[in-house]
């Protein structure tokens, strides 16, 4: 067993705590319990493909939807994002309407595409 703050194999029983083996690492005095759980994170993947949904115009919860990733969670990834960018705006507040663009651009492939009966797919806007 290891420490998970310092990697130190010099670990002591502490205890229990919530029902699980407490250990204190001997060198840095971190305290964890048996199965350390490392906090969870999305990978790299998700939050690309989540931030590549979002430059595309579609809505926060609409990505929530599609992926399974908070809302919130994408939005912090969004902010962090945007706090990063050399000339970024300033955002005082989120669009709530976010899915309208998506809507328009439904109902303008479908008038000057095949007509109806055929289901629109992201490979028709490139037409
Ligand atoms: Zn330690």
């Amino acid at each position: 067993m290891q420490c998970p703050r310092c990697g130190s194999t010099h670990i002591r029983k502490n205890g229990i705590k919530q029902g699980k083996q407490n250990h204190i690492c001997a060198q840095c005095r971190r305290q964890f319990i048996d199965e350390y759980d490392a906090p969870r994170t999305y990978s790299q993947e998700v939050k690309q493909h989540c931030l590549n949904l979002y430059v595309n115009g579609l809505g926060f919860r609409a990505i929530e939807r599609v992926t399974g990733v908070h809302h919130t969670t994408v939005i912090y990834w969004v902010k962090t994002l945007g706090t990063q960018l050399a000339s970024s705006p300033i955002i005082s507040e989120i669009p709530k309407v976010g899915e309208l663009d998506e809507l328009e651009t439904f109902v303008g492939a479908k008038k000057t595409k095949f007509g109806c009966g055929r289901q629109l797919t992201t490979s028709d806007r490139e037409f």
